[in-house]
């Protein structure tokens, strides 16, 4: 059993924290967010994640589980310290490390003996090197030395299935440099390695750049289809069953190959820049990616002028939007494209009605923008009431199975702008919608 501190309780830090602890560890969770630690000793979970909260309240109630402002707490009364702190982009799209190697410092300022420092934040080749530096030189300044670990340890896990995903790794990505690490590593993850996931044991520098690799690629998949999509709207293809096919070669695998509105999220925007950006620091280009992350901007905007050119003149017109989240079965909204396509829908002039099952409370600040063109709602149908057009951003569930009946007698205009290819064309038309998918 070891002893974890898990810093930054995000999405990451507490999906990890908390199934290491229903692993059998005992773990402390640790944050500079105040309300956040507060909520959390009360068992309030701060994110929507399915799942998630029985874990964290289970452990909690069982004590393997807790929460603290305390990093001092954390790093002396622990052995392996996970960094889990953000790392957003900088203007020149570089990932921002000041979280990290802030954790860092603290570590180094409150070290008390052997430790594993244990980087779960996606960050370029080179942060494990820098997190040592700040280590080496906060413990000099301190007159003090204490022998310590630095492991890489990317996580790949999706937000919406974060829980399935961790618990059900396709592999562990464990970058270290002594075999005392890998071995506390595997004690880490012993519940996973039991169940015979693979261990992909390797340096520092290679599992930061496994993360950024399989990041980009995923990204740029979507990318991939979402581009055949363009093509296959004008050459009258229909890209769902060009995916499907595709899919079908077990080379290229169906996954990420579903056409939409652009890719969104907190990672594969700032990872795609990112990696982009490394690249450019050693004097490579990685075109294929600097490619999709325009391409991808561009997708957004192609929504927008899907809807423009179906339409005509938006002014005054309401549409019903469902779904904002940048995917189903999260409340998370950084960079999704809802934040793109709505403030240019609302530059010319359209009005919403938007219902989103989680994503109110992050939509209501992040659209504050535009906040004049938008009426919040309590669910579908009184989103669509009295609207000219229904579109749906985000595939949750329940718009899946629309009462169709009920769409065409409450939007007046009967458009219907599937985003995310969640209906048949042929069906929607045969009942009545001026029906646009992507790419069908
Ligand atoms: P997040 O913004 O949800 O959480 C980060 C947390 O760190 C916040 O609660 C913040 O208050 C806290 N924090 C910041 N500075 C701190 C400090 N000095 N001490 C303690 N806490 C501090 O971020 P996230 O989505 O969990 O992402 C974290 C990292 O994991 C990023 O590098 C991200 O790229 C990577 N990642 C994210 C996902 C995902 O799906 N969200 C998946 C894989 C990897």
């Amino acid at each position: 059993m070891s002893k974890i501190a898990v810093v930054g309780t995000g999405y990451v830090g507490l999906v990890s924290g908390a199934i290491l602890s229903d692993f059998g560890h005992t773990v402390t969770c640790v944050d500079v967010n105040e309300n956040k630690i507060s909520d959390l000793k009360k068992g309030i979970i701060p994110i929507y994640e399915p799942g998630l909260e029985t874990i964290v309240q289970k452990n909690h109630y069982y004590k393997r589980l807790d929460f603290t402002t305390d990093i001092q707490h954390a790093v002396e009364n622990n052995d392996v310290i996970f960094i889990a702190v953000g790392t957003p982009p900088a203007d020149d799209g570089s990932a921002d490390l000041q979280f990290v190697l802030s954790v860092a410092q603290s570590i180094g300022t409150y070290m008390n003996g052997y430790k594993v420092i244990v980087d779960k934040s996606t960050v370029p080749v080179g942060t494990g090197q820098k997190v040592k530096d700040m280590i080496n030189s906060t413990l000099l300044e301190r007159e003090v030395e204490y022998p310590f670990d630095v492991v890489s340890n990317p996580e790949f896990l999706r937000e919406g299935s974060a829980v399935q995903d961790f618990t059900h790794p396709d592999r562990v990505v464990i970058g270290a440099e002594s075999q005392r690490a890998f071995e506390i590593m595997k004690e880490v993850y012993r519940v996973l390695y039991l169940n015979e996931t693979p261990l992909v044991e390797t340096n520092i520098e290679t599992a930061e750049m496994i993360k950024y690799a399989a990041n980009a690629f995923l990204a740029m998949k979507i990318t991939f289809i979402n581009e055949i999509a363009n093509v296959c709207e004008k050459v009258g293809a229909d890209v769902q069953k060009v995916a499907k096919a595709m899919g079908q070669d077990g080379r290229i695998s169906p996954k990420f190959l579903h056409a939409g509105p652009g890719y969104g999220g907190s990672c594969f925007p700032k990872d795609t820049m990112a990696l982009a950006k490394i690249a450019q620091d050693y004097g490579e280009t990685i075109s294929l990616i600097e490619t999709t992350v325009k391409a991808n901007e561009r997708q957004k905007m192609k929504m927008v002028d899907k809807i423009v050119n179906a339409m005509g003149d938006i002014e005054g017109k309401t549409l019903a939007i469902l779904g904002i989240t940048f995917k189903p079965n999260t409340d998370d909204m950084r960079d999704a494209p809802s934040l793109v396509i709505l403030p240019e829908l609302a530059k010319r002039g359209a009005k919403f009605k938007v219902y989103d099952p989680e994503g109110l409370k992050e939509g209501i600040w992040r659209l504050e923008g535009i906040k004049e063109s938008i009426t919040w709602s309590e669910n579908t149908y009184e989103a669509i009431e009295n609207t000219d057009a229904t579109v749906i951003l985000t595939e949750w569930n329940e718009f899946r199975t629309l009462d169709l009946d009920k769409v065409r007698d409450l939007n007046g205009g009967r458009f219907f702008f599937d985003l995310r290819n969640i209906y048949n064309k042929n069906v929607m038309l045969d009942e009545g919608f001026k029906y646009y998918g992507v790419g069908v």
